[in-house]
């Protein structure tokens, strides 16, 4: 988005300005602070003979800047044409001043303008520059683990308050040295400025202890490597919280940090030293490897390489991994010094928020390992690692946390009222929405535990004090029975405020068209896990019109039922044979675990005793994944439809017939693709091959829908939404078929489409709707 440039004084436009002289206030709002930007306008100012000065305040940066109408002119042109990456001016603001007289150009110290809005910036993977200096012997940084410089460091981990200046983080209590502080008072120095700059001698220091708390004689990191080597699991301080390390290439250390974590089978994450090390394990295409060597550092999602040789426990049963690169300099020194990839998990127990406090997370995590690499750099907030995976038609986010939160996603439609939308049940984030700015909060989880729940609780205040931000309007799901539904009910009765409950996939939708600062009618495709639908039943395989004030649903999956309802979630098996019975298709007996348990299921759905329908396209994944032998259960949510994807055979060029029945509301027809299913699989095709017809026979007709929708409607876009749409077969298959129908098609780029992207739907539903 290119900055909003606005004048105050038309004076300025028309160049009417009297005298010689003329003074300036600019007014900078956006990605300014703690990117070098007092600095950049030092040095440019002097370049362009302004004099004046510039400073922080709560809402951005602030010049004040006085020369020649010319100088001005030619000053603003290139501030906002040079203005260093990561850094990005949204607004630029210009008054006219009085004439003062200055003769230099100086850096002014912060005004502190209390709870204004602020923009804060994510924390950011250490720079070349500065890893080139941990790495030199001879530099006074060598293998110091806290090195950073106005390029890259901790920003939103230890900021308390705005304005971003070092008596307002967690560096506080770190006084410069004098190294340091002319290094911080030297304009043409990389750390001018830099407030978390710090050396060995008087920034935070390195310390290893014992899972009881007791410091570890000998060197805290050439100990914590040896312990790694030889299979030990360590609790390693990050930027945004503890994770749980251990060697990647162990099975029993994997094998012994899922034990104690309580975590069976979902994959971990794992950190190789450099893109080298990447490769060697993973394809990693080009746009994969920028986004693995981005300063937001995210974990990307990889395909496993030839050379693959990390344990099977790292993520069992896939063909993918998840690859992220050192982010700190402890990363790179421990990587380093333990010479090969480490597991690095957030260190919790099982769906627990990640340890951040050093007290809490000795307390959680000292009993699971055999050490803890800790520091005395406070953490200021939780932030989790980022995950996001590169498709062909460019990044698609699964968990925007670190390195990207709280960095808000920007929105052309301004309103004035502030909305706090509370999310969904799982992976939630929430969302702050105040003036054409998103505040998305970092990755808060599942909220199933009181833990959780407290984190979510504490999230938003925090959010509220950093940006100065109160709500006038709350959203939640249509849920009656979400924890953050309920909180956001009782917070808005208490507090006399108006709630919005905006439909789960219709938040979807508008999380979609949010992504594209769009706003208009779509055709809003949201395959899904579970969302209530206004009817009572579970939707989740829907087509909505929808645009971010309304939706009306055009079509959906046909129901089927869930028998035992969230056992159906683990057990893909009982939602093949409700689908089965449902049509009268008897199936073999061989094909299920159990017999006994088959026979049961059979009378629930027969009785339709705990059998809730649903339109969910995520639980039809799961059953056909059973069906055609792929996976017939979950260890975690997904599990058989990530099975179904991941063994999906690509050379396979055939598809299994989905039907669309007609009808005011149209339905997708599983049954066609049921029946061809079971005689395949009878008749001996290989579950690889019908894995990649399903797909490509359900993208098929979804794609043909679509046409014939957009014909009726004349509406010839579609938002592609919901967790369904983390499988990249699926959204490669359905978004070139409906290109190729002529329909303009919008996927996720800036936020989830899982649930984690929820929290800004019913946002911008809530401020499109509201009168506030
Ligand atoms: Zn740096
Ligand atoms: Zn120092
Ligand atoms: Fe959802």
């Amino acid at each position: 988005m290119d900055p909003t440039v606005y004048y105050f004084d038309y004076a300025i436009l028309a160049g009417m300005t009297s005298g010689p002289r003329s003074r300036r206030e600019l007014r900078l709002r956006g990605l300014v602070q703690g990117v070098g930007c007092r600095p950049f306008v030092y040095r440019l100012a002097r370049a362009c003979g302004v004099s004046g000065e510039v400073r922080n305040d709560g809402q951005g940066a602030v010049i004040e800047a006085e020369g020649s109408p010319a100088e001005l002119a030619h000053f603003q042109a290139r501030l906002l044409a040079e203005f260093p990456p990561p850094g990005q001016i949204a607004e630029l603001v210009v008054r006219e001043l009085p004439v003062q007289g200055d003769a230099e150009f100086l850096i002014a110290a912060s005004a502190d303008r209390g709870r204004e809005l602020a923009w804060v910036l994510p924390d950011l993977a250490t720079c070349p520059a500065c890893c080139a200096e941990v790495a030199d012997p001879a530099d006074r940084r060598a293998g110091y683990a806290f090195t950073n410089c106005t390029h890259c460091g901790p920003r939103f981990s230890i900021i308390t308050a705005v304005p971003y200046d070092r008596p307002r983080t967690t560096m506080a209590g770190f006084p410069l040295c004098a190294a340091c502080a002319a290094e911080y008072h030297d304009p043409g120095d990389r750390r001018f400025h830099a407030q978390p700059v710090a050396c060995p001698v008087c920034g935070p220091q390195l310390r290893l202890l014992s899972g009881t708390g007791e410091p570890l004689p000998g060197a805290p990191l050439a100990t914590a490597a040896e312990l790694l080597r030889s299979d030990a699991v360590l609790a390693v301080k990050g930027l945004g919280g503890y994770h749980l390390a251990c060697r990647a290439r162990s099975s029993a250390a994997v094998a012994t940090l899922r034990e104690r974590k309580l975590r069976e089978a979902r994959p971990l994450a794992v950190m190789v030293a450099d893109l080298a090390a990447a490769r060697a394990v993973a394809t990693v295409s080009p746009a994969a490897a920028t986004l693995l060597a981005s300063p937001a550092a995210p974990i990307v999602l990889l395909p496993q390489g030839a050379a693959y040789d990390l344990a099977p426990e790292v993520a069992p049963g896939l063909r993918r991994v998840g690859l992220l690169l050192p982010y700190t300099p402890l990363h790179h020194l421990l990587l380093a010094a333990v010479g090969e990839p480490l597991v690095l998990t957030s260190g919790n127990l099982s769906d627990e928020p990640m340890a951040y406090a050093d007290d809490e997370a000795l307390a959680r995590l000292g009993p699971l390992v055999e050490a803890v690499l800790t520091h005395d750099r406070r953490i200021a907030r939780r932030c989790d690692d980022s995950v996001a995976v590169a498709w062909s038609g460019g990044l698609l986010p699964l968990r925007r946390s670190r390195g990207y939160a709280p960095e808000p996603v920007r929105l052309s439609q301004r309103r004035p009222a502030t909305v706090l939308a509370v999310g969904a049940h799982q992976k939630n984030t929430f969302c702050l929405l105040h003036d054409g700015e998103a505040f998305l909060s970092p990755h808060v989880g599942d909220l199933e535990s009181e833990p959780a729940l407290a984190s979510f609780e504490a999230g938003i205040a925090d959010y509220e004090q950093l940006f100065g931000l109160r709500p006038a309007v709350l959203a939640h799901d249509l849920h009656p029975d979400y924890l953050a539904t309920r909180y956001a009910v009782q917070r808005a009765a208490a507090a006399g405020l108006p709630t919005i409950a905006v439909q789960h996939h219709h938040a979807h939708v508008a999380a979609c068209l949010a992504d594209h600062d769009r706003a208009d009618a779509v055709l809003g495709v949201t395959f899904d896990g579970t969302g209530l639908g206004p009817d009572g039943s579970i939707w989740g395989g829907e087509v909505l019109l929808a645009d971010c004030r309304g939706y009306r649903r055009l079509a959906h999956l046909r129901p089927f039922v869930l028998p035992g309802g969230e056992a159906a979630v683990r057990q893909g098996w009982r939602i093949a044979l409700a689908l089965a019975q449902q049509v009268g298709l008897p199936l073999p007996e061989a094909w299920w675990p159990d017999a006994a348990r088959a026979a049961f299921v059979r009378q629930m759905i027969a009785r339709q005793v705990q059998c809730p329908a649903t339109s969910s396209a995520g639980r039809l994944f799961d059953a056909f994944s059973a069906l055609l032998g792929c996976r017939p259960t979950s260890r975690y949510e997904g599990e058989a439809a990530v099975a179904l994807e991941g063994q999906a055979d690509p050379a396979e060029a055939g598809r299994l017939p989905f039907g669309l029945l007609p009808g005011e509301v149209r339905q997708i027809d599983w049954e066609p693709a049921l029946r061809a299913a079971v005689e395949q699989r009878l008749a001996g095709v290989a579950a690889p091959v019908l894995a990649m017809r399903f797909h490509r026979g359900l993208a098929q007709t979804t794609a043909d829908l679509c046409r014939q929708l957009a014909d009726a409607t004349g509406v010839a876009t579609v938002a592609l939404s919901g967790g369904c749409f983390q499988n990249l077969l699926l959204l490669e298959l359905l978004a070139s078929q409906l290109q190729s129908k002529g329909l303009e098609v919008l996927v996720h780029r800036r936020v989830p489409p899982n649930d984690g992207g929820l929290s800004l739907g019913q946002a911008v539903v809530a401020a499109a709707l509201g009168n506030h």
